[in-house]
């Protein structure tokens, strides 16, 4: 589904993409982990085109991502992104924050989208909080929202970039239960993070990245069990 080859990108000088090959096939999950630095936010952000690169092809669908306008839009709706920041409009209601690009992207009708939205709010465990703001959610259904927001779209794929990292401990479990359930759903999904029990629980496959390089691509119990690379065991020894 997700397809990149030989990725290059710099930031001036840095070389933060290095010769990047990456397929995550349709209903896979795959964990980026690595060093601060490393790249995986780039990988991630340049999935959707919120990076350009230099090099190399970036395919969803057997198809290079688009480079402008209506097809980008609809690009970002097929690849929905969740951050470390929810990113959720302050003054809309958690109903509204889920239905908007429903109707702004999508060209839902209101009423279809607002029942969509009360579903997937159902489903993250929400749906009795769709009339507040986001202000008086706690950082966890906010996530939640977040998520939701990105179901919406209907998405072929998403990705998470550290969706845990600015909560608090008690909270990140909820987040990751509805991640789990979505991976066991079938939802192809690329995550960013530093939750070694999630990686183990549900992905197919981890990529460990060092200085810009997909440095390992292999399945949890493999990568955590005997990680080949001196680079992977001393980040390894570092989180676990
Ligand atoms: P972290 O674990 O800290 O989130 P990361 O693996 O996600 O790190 P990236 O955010 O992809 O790493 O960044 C890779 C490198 O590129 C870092 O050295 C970072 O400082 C640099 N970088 C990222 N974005 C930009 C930018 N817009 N302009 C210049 N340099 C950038
Ligand atoms: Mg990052």
């Amino acid at each position: 589904l997700i397809e990149l080859h030989g990725v290059n990108k710099h930031f001036g000088e840095l070389h933060v993409l290095r010769d990047i090959d990456l397929t995550v096939g349709k209903g896979e999950v795959v964990v980026v982990i690595g060093p601060s630095g490393s790249g995986k936010s780039t990988l991630c952000r340049a999935i959707n085109r919120l990076e350009t690169v230099e090099s190399g092809t970036i395919r969803l669908d057997g198809r290079p991502l688009p480079e402008e306008g209506r097809a980008l839009a609809r690009l970002r709706a097929d690849v929905g992104m969740v951050f470390q920041s929810f990113n959720l409009f302050a003054h809309k209601t958690v109903l509204q924050n889920v239905s908007l690009a429903q109707i702004k992207v999508r060209k839902h009708a209101r009423e279809a989208a607002d029942s969509r939205s009360l579903e997937l709010l159902d489903r993250v465990g929400l749906a009795a909080q769709a009339p507040k703001y986001p202000a008086q959610l706690s950082g966890g259904q906010q996530q939640r929202v977040a998520i939701a927001r990105a179901l919406a779209m209907e998405p072929k794929a998403l990705l998470f970039d550290e969706p845990t990292s600015a909560l608090d401990p008690e909270m990140i479990n909820e987040v990751l239960e509805v991640m789990r359930q979505l991976a066991r759903d079938g939802m192809t999904m690329v995550v960013v993070t530093h939750e070694m029990g999630f990686a183990r629980s549900a992905a197919n496959r981890v990529v460990f990245m060092d200085d810009g390089r997909i440095v390992e691509d292999r399945p949890p119990e493999e990568f955590f069990t005997a990680p080949r690379t001196e680079r992977a065991k001393d980040f390894l020894s570092k989180i676990l």
